[in-house]
């Protein structure tokens, strides 16, 4: 500790700042947050890592303040934001893992707070983790979540964009919004490009070629050098402070983890964590005491004059920068819960203070930090009383308890919808409360989990075979582990293996019945068996689980359009759209319906708006020129539908109508070419999928169109006989032959 001190008086010496405090008057300034998902202090150049491409973050912190021992409460991500929004540990804010818990209304956080002291707020995210459902968004005026990515059935979670892509969003709202605002801004920038899979543009990659993560990072800096950019372009600048930290970090194969979540070593929870602000905090400090996630709050507010929160776990770290502070430093506490909650393990807790750390788990484990950074010898044996006394601060820290839990409650209106909807399962969470006995320890788990690591990434590559193989591997290696059957679901639907799916889905809701994800999948097999009522009723049980569920409503259009009700399907759209209002995707699905349904006016509002969002995108283009060559607007059609195939070549609908148009208009020679090359795209998609019975269908009429009737019939003869064709396609294969007279 002593050293910790003396480097930042020696900091603040250098600068002639010692005893002044001229640096730090709580100004009512910009806020600018910054969390680097998947970040590791160690590869960050300010912290020492000598390979490193990271001159923003080390500009920012040899202008600012660097905290060399930061820690995030947990290595999951949405926990791990809740703590750094509310300055408290997950078992108070109860959020406790992704995808299932959300931060509830009685919490303050940084937004909150902001907001009320007159702030513009805005967040632009870059995962789907952090998705609105989950209550980060509260305090915010603009929550930018936009995050679509095509993904195979049950990957949800996984969706994420691009960070140059959230950076672009920041600064335009910088340059619009804040810049011309008379009052302060708060806005949080989080980028997850570090997250795998770690796929950055050129020329990053070029740079490690052998070590993805590295060119990951230095991407991200590169973005953090964007954001700055975007406050100087906007003059905004020297009115901004600027914090910058990792959520958890990364474990690049030490201890057994490749990537996060399962362990609570250093290298998954201590992260890198600047603070700058010309004016705000000393300019080239280092902190050397451990700091936590949940300061990040009560330092942020404190150094902005805001009024402090209400509760906290953390505290403001200015009298540590300004070298007041000389009490020890407080315990840091982590925790995952992840191993009990997805695959019902013994969840891990650590505590550390500034030297030794405790992990508890069913083989507890005592480190010395400071001999042994890597933590490779467990002195829990020979350090019992080292080790009780840890043990102590952990059940001070927690009270003695595991704490809150706050997932989805069902209520006891839900519970009617359930029973009206018959449904018997348990309504409520069958989670076991967390405890350690009795469970696997994870590190028996490690080589289960890098397995089942695999398995999503071979699915999220739609490798569903391979998949499916490393599927059986980690079912060898643990039996019971309830997400090996929901993966196993999404690998055999993107297989088309809907009946088997359907089997794994009752494995895992017989251990997970409250799961709405599991139950949205059954409705994906049933759509795709043609059990239309059956998939109604998982969308309705999808729904009562999860009422902000816009995949489910959208889900629900298609059954519509399965059994002819077309306004119905309309309808659901549009709620899917109040749903998840940014949403292209779902615009695109509705000004599609709207087309097919005739109604062109307002398909055509539909589409344009989407031009309006994303001017390049492909299915609008492609669906707005059908939409105009429907009208004889022959010239205008033949532009957007050539910009759509430049997009995306594989548009067979929309080379048919260019085909059409040209043959129309006399060319029939660039007609021929584009006829020609719709059937050889379809005869490649049906080699690779025989099953993709649109693919069949737009076959036949092509050729049908083309006069080659005999290949047509044939066509629309397989595609009668097809178990995976809708009834609705199936019936016009039967009115096509019917009318050749076959
Ligand atoms: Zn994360």
């Amino acid at each position: 500790m002593a050293t910790g001190l003396l480097v930042v008086l020696a900091a603040l010496a250098a600068f002639g700042l010692h005893r002044s405090r001229a640096w730090r008057a709580p100004r009512r300034d910009n806020l600018l947050l910054i969390t680097l998902d998947t970040t590791r202090a160690d590869r960050i150049g300010c912290y020492g890592y000598a390979r490193a491409r990271t001159p923003n973050l080390d500009r920012l912190a040899r202008e600012g303040v660097r905290f060399q021992y930061a820690y995030g409460p947990a290595p999951l991500t949405l926990p791990s934001h809740a703590s750094i929004l509310t300055g408290l540990l997950p078992p108070e804010h109860g959020v406790r893992n992704n995808g299932t818990f959300f931060l509830k209304e009685q919490f303050e956080t940084v937004a909150t707070l902001l907001k009320k002291r007159g702030y513009r707020t805005a967040a632009f995210v870059s995962a789907f983790v952090l998705d609105s459902r989950f209550g980060l968004n509260r305090g915010f005026d603009v929550y930018d979540e936009h995050v679509e990515e095509n993904l195979p059935e049950g990957m949800s979670l996984e969706a994420q964009r691009s960070g140059d892509k959230t950076v672009a969003s920041l600064k335009s709202w910088i340059r619009t919004e804040a810049a011309q605002a008379g009052a302060p801004f708060f806005a949080w920038l989080h980028l997850y490009d570090a997250h795998e899979p770690h796929r950055p543009p050129p020329p990053f990659g070029d740079a490690f070629p052998d070590s993805p993560y590295e060119f990951v990072i230095a991407f991200d800096d590169s973005l953090v050098g964007m954001a700055m950019e975007a406050l100087s372009q906007a003059g905004l600048r020297e009115r901004t402070l600027v914090a910058v930290i990792g959520d958890h970090g990364e474990s690049l194969g030490e201890h057994g983890e490749v990537a996060h979540s399962v362990f609570v070593y250093e290298g998954a929870i201590r992260v890198p964590f600047v603070l700058w602000g010309p004016g705000h905090v000393p300019s080239g400090a280092v902190v050397r005491l451990p700091v936590r996630a949940t300061d990040v709050a009560p330092t942020l507010l404190d150094l902005l004059g805001a009024p402090e929160l209400r509760v906290a776990h953390g505290r403001s770290l200015v009298p540590l920068m300004e070298g007041r502070d000389t009490a020890p430093a407080p315990a840091v506490y982590a925790e995952t819960l992840l191993p009990q909650l997805d695959f019902g393990w013994a969840p891990l807790r650590s505590v550390r203070d500034e030297r030794f750390k405790l992990i508890d788990a069913p083989r507890p484990e005592l480190y010395d930090l400071r001999d042994d950074p890597h933590e490779g010898r467990n002195l829990y044996a020979s350090e019992p009383q080292k080790a009780a006394a840890l043990r102590r601060e952990l059940e001070r820290l927690t009270g003695g308890a595991w704490g809150v839990m706050a997932k989805g409650e069902i209520d006891a209106e839900t519970k009617e919808k359930l029973a009206a909807l018959g449904y018997l399962g348990g309504a409520g969470d069958a989670d076991a409360a967390p405890s350690v006995d009795g469970r696997k320890d994870p590190k028996d788990g490690i080589v289960a989990f890098n397995v089942i690591r695999r398995a999503t990434e071979a699915i999220r590559a739609r490798s569903f075979e391979e998949a499916r193989g490393l599927i059986d591997e980690a079912r060898q290696a643990d039996r019971d582990n309830p997400i090996i059957s929901l993966l196993d679901a999404s690998a055999l639907l993107g297989l088309g293996e809907h009946r088997s799916a359907l089997q794994s889905l009752q494995r895992f809701l017989a251990l997970k019945p409250g799961s709405a994800e599991a139950h949205y999948l059954a409705a994906v097999c049933h759509l795709r068996l043609g059990n239309n009522e059956a998939a109604f009723r998982e969308t309705e049980l999808t729904l009562v689980l999860s009422p902000h569920h816009a995949d489910a409503h959208v889900l629900r259009s298609r059954l519509h359009i399965a059994t002819g009700s077309v306004g119905a399907a309309i309808t659901e759209l549009r709620t899917a759209l109040d749903r998840k209002p940014k949403s292209v995707a779902v615009r695109v699905i509705l000004a599609k319906a709207l087309a097919d349904a005739g109604r062109t006016g307002e398909a055509r509002t539909e589409f344009e708006e989407v031009l309006r969002l994303q001017a390049d995108n492909a299915a609008a283009l492609a669906g707005l020129g059908l939409l105009l060559g429907a009208r004889s607007e022959a010239e205008p059609a033949l532009r957007l539908l050539t910009r759509a195939l430049e997009v995306d070549p594989e548009q067979e609908r929309a080379r048919f109508a260019l085909a059409q148009i040209y043959d129309n208009l006399g060319r029939r020679d660039e007609a021929a070419t584009e006829f020609a090359r719709v059937v050889d795209s379809l005869h490649r998609k049906l080699e690779a999928e025989p099953g993709d019975a649109d693919a069949r269908l737009n076959l036949a009429r092509v050729l049908e169109r083309q006069g080659r009737k005999p290949e047509a019939e044939a066509e629309y003869r397989r595609l009668a006989a097809m178990t995976s064709a809708s009834s609705q396609a199936k019936a016009i294969a039967r009115n096509r032959l019917a009318a050749a007279g076959r």
